[in-house]
């Protein structure tokens, strides 16, 4: 440890170069939300945050799995988190920890809780660390609140989805054809093709023939959910079978714009593939030993 937690006259002071403007504080304050943990060593916690103005960072929670941590229960996902933090060499210091919303209800259905893990995975490949990101932030707590209120997770994922594409540029194209420009017209034919940012008209010959057609009532349903505001979408009577069309373009679409496959996904289709017994559904889903491995992929 060549800089320890000392500051004395004598340690190595960081170079000039590197002090732009006013110093960091060692310690701050900001608000969080869990994205991801790892357990590390004996009883240490790496935690991936999303804060605002901080962005996404890594901070460890030391001792926190030894039963007498202070800091224990509440450095949980699904919840707002005010977190004291020292600015460490790896990894920032958690020191201190509040709840600011628990958002408790979101915990009672798996199927919810299923859907923030995977919320918080297309969060997490979406940004950088350390550069701000009150967008996303204010994107995840609001599709948070919405499964706490109880709204159909699938309809908030697809809203959060549309969002957050529009957040990294890549809104996608339903009005025009993504390759003529020409605008779309009801009794004509499309395609949905993510890699060239939306839907192919019936004249362009796009990309060979393994794109399925996206059906009217499917375009229209991208569109509602770029344009309707959230009580408009919840608000929305629609066959499954659309829902379920829409539900594939949008995760074709996002694994093209994040360049993988979210790894939440094979467990939010468990979940959904074998709905669990009702007395089940109200066990705390982060104690789950399912969700506690969706949690504790790390980040690459
Ligand atoms: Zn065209």
């Amino acid at each position: 440890m060549r800089r320890g937690a000392a500051s004395g006259a004598a340690a190595s002071p960081e170079p000039e170069c590197y002090r732009r403007g006013v110093p960091a504080p060692r310690r701050y304050v900001t608000d969080a939300i869990v994205l991801s943990r790892f357990d590390l060593g004996e009883a240490d916690r790496v935690l991936t945050l999303i804060t605002p103005e901080h962005g996404k960072l890594k901070a460890i929670a030391k001792g926190i799995r030894r039963p007498a941590s202070r800091l224990g229960g509440s450095l949980e996902p699904f919840a707002e988190l005010n977190v004291a933090l020292a600015r460490g060499r790896t990894f920032d210091v958690v020191t201190e920890v509040r709840v600011g919303h628990a958002w408790l209800r979101l915990r009672d259905s798996l199927e919810s809780a299923a859907t923030a893990w995977y919320l918080a995975e297309l969060a997490d490949r979406s940004l950088e660390e350390r550069h701000a990101a009150e967008p996303l932030y204010a994107l995840l707590h609001r599709a948070y609140e919405l499964l706490d209120a109880g709204m159909a997770p699938g309809r908030v994922a697809r809203w959060y989805e549309m969002h957050l594409a529009d957040e990294l540029g890549q809104r996608p194209e339903a009005d025009r054809c993504v390759e003529c420009d020409r605008m779309l017209e009801a009794s004509e034919s499309f395609r949905w093709v993510p890699p060239l940012g939306g839907v192919l008209c019936s004249r362009c010959p796009g990309p060979g023939a393994d794109r399925a057609g996206l059906s009217l009532e499917a375009l229209k349903l991208l569109k509602a959910y770029q344009r309707l505001d959230i009580e408009a979408i919840a608000a929305l009577r629609l066959p499954d079978e659309v829902e379920r069309e829409v539900e594939a373009a949008m995760r074709d679409f996002m694994r093209i714009a994040l360049e993988r496959d979210p790894r939440s996904l094979a467990f939010l289709d468990e979940v959904r593939a074998h709905p669990p017994h009702p007395g089940l559904a109200a066990r705390p889903v982060a104690g789950d030993p399912a969700a506690d491995r969706a949690a504790a992929v790390p980040p690459a």
